[in-house]
């Protein structure tokens, strides 16, 4: 089932004709309304009649979330202040946010691309979607929000935390769907496993959408045991609409991005050169039919590859491998590079281990990896724990090559956010 089949399944020259169009357009709109790209643009001479084919792309400059924080907070707009209709902002780390605006017709879209996603995995009217993700600023709920909408389906704008209330909102309406960020999905299945709640038995649970941050695909198979339900990979950014960008379909390998929306380039994050399909390096889009807000290769320093063989659901948009971390993630541990991936990964896939865990860095290049165990998961045996610390501890070694120092706490016992998940606590003296 399609939600805009034509759209959805376009012949890939047809495709790439649309993408060339709207390129052009982007570019020039760019280079007329936002002075910023008009002097970026000037200085490499690129304008939107130079562009002959896509792979002209790469002739324009590079946009960072440095100059979108540079031009907080309206330096970047496109369109006059009265036509906006929503601001979001991203969640971002630390200073000024980035702000990211959006017109009646971009949140139209939005919406309409979150539409196909939800019904390319089988959502349809009659289900109910619970939205666990954070309402407000944050791009995450809303966006979802109107697209479920858009679909038909009903909605719960739950929001994130409280659990009990959640579960009260399960049972007494239905859901059949939730929204929630991986680390809350775990974190909620733990919570009814202590409740003694048998999802298959109790709720009337299908499917969960989870994203906003990266996950490993031993942590989907496990909320996906857990829960009994299937788990799709939804993949956004604020400064992309946030969720809607690229999402899995019902085969579950690799998320399809909207690249009649969305022009994708994989490129070495250290040089900025162009890598093949394939290969695994930063994701860098270009928008190519928003209004308030266009943005030119936008550098999302999110580490993934392009799937090339098509897709049996028919879909002609290409795939996006999982994302693998974010760039800035990487940790450099006595000379080694290290994903915090890595050590989920390793993680996830013990048998006996929880719903949380903690690396924390210490001293000169000391790490700790605080890890929960499972609900129910000590037997009162000593001797199983310390079987299972020292196999984790070799398991993360083999991983990373360097050896952590491993220690288990009980289920619940470290510290739970419930907006994206901190996986690292760096304390390191430098
Ligand atoms: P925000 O701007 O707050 O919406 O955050 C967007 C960022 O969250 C992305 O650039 C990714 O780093 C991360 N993210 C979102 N969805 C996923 C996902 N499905 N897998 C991995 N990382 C994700
Ligand atoms: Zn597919």
């Amino acid at each position: 089932m399609f939600w805009d089949q034509a759209a959805e399944t376009r012949e890939r020259a047809a495709l790439a004709a649309l993408q060339l169009g709207r390129l052009r357009e982007t570019v020039g709109r760019c280079a007329e309304c936002v002075p910023f790209y008009r002097q970026q643009l000037a200085e490499t001479g690129v304008g939107a009649e130079t562009l002959r084919t896509l792979d002209d792309v790469r002739r324009l400059p590079f946009t960072t979330s440095a100059d979108l924080r540079a031009n907080y907070p309206d330096g970047l707009l496109a369109i006059d202040r009265r036509r906006v209709s929503r601001l979001h902002t991203s969640s971002g780390t630390t200073g000024k946010p980035k702000a990211l605006f959006f017109s009646k017709a971009d949140i139209d879209t939005a919406a309409d691309l979150m539409a196909r996603c939800l019904v390319m995995t089988g959502a349809r009217p009659g289900d109910v979607l619970q939205n666990m993700m954070t309402y407000g600023l944050f791009t995450g709920a809303l966006m979802m929000h109107y697209g479920a909408e858009k679909v038909g389906l009903m909605v719960i704008p739950a929001g994130p935390g409280n659990s009990e209330r959640q579960l009260l909102l399960m049972q007494d309406f239905r859901s059949t769907l939730i929204h929630a960020t991986p680390s809350y999905a775990l974190y909620f299945a733990g919570f009814l496993a202590k409740r003694g709640i048998d999802p298959h038995r109790d709720l009337a649970l299908r499917k969960a959408y989870v994203g906003a941050e990266p996950h490993t695909e031993e942590t989907r198979r496990k909320i996906e045991a857990a829960l009994g339900i299937d788990v799709y990979n939804s993949y956004g950014l604020s400064e992309m609409n946030g969720p809607g960008v690229a999402f899995e379909c019902e085969a579950k390998a690799g998320m399809h991005l909207w690249e009649d929306n969305f022009l994708l380039e994989i490129i070495d994050p250290a040089t900025g050169k162009p890598l093949p399909d394939g290969e695994r390096g930063e994701l860098v889009l270009t928008t190519l039919a928003r209004e308030a807000m266009p943005l030119l290769r936008y550098r999302t320093r999110d580490i993934t590859a392009v799937i090339p063989e098509p897709c049996r659901c028919g879909r002609t948009h290409r795939r996006l491998e999982r994302i693998a971390g974010r760039s800035d993630d990487m940790l450099i541990i006595r000379g080694v590079n290290v994903y915090p991936q890595q050590i989920e990964r390793v993680l996830m896939a013990c048998p006996g281990v929880g719903h949380n865990y903690l690396i924390t860095l210490e001293g000169l290049d000391e790490m700790i990896v605080q890890v929960e165990l499972a609900e129910g998961g000590f037997d009162g045996q000593v001797e199983h724990l310390v079987r299972l610390q020292s196999q984790l501890t070799e398991r993360l070694r083999a991983e990373i090559l360097v050896k952590p120092k491993v220690e288990l706490v009980p289920p619940g016992a470290l510290p739970f956010s419930e907006g994206k998940a901190k996986r690292v606590v760096d304390r390191r003296v430098l």
